[in-house]
């Protein structure tokens, strides 16, 4: 599931491709995006990312 980074529901539908990315829109706002970007990332998957690069997986 991709979260919208504009409102941050996972209510969005893939809208095809653009520029070689899957591009996604926000069913609840409209919003197109074709990945969501770091500053909508969930803060649990920035904290699962700081934790993978800890143990070496980067
Ligand atoms: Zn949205």
């Amino acid at each position: 599931m991709t979260e919208c980074p504009k409102c941050g529901l996972v209510k969005t539908v893939k809208n095809g491709c653009h520029l070689g990315r899957q591009r996604h829109r926000c069913k609840d706002c409209g919003f197109q995006f074709t990945r969501a970007t770091p500053k909508g990332r969930p803060a649990s998957e920035k904290a699962t990312a700081v934790l993978l690069y800890t143990l070496g997986f980067h």
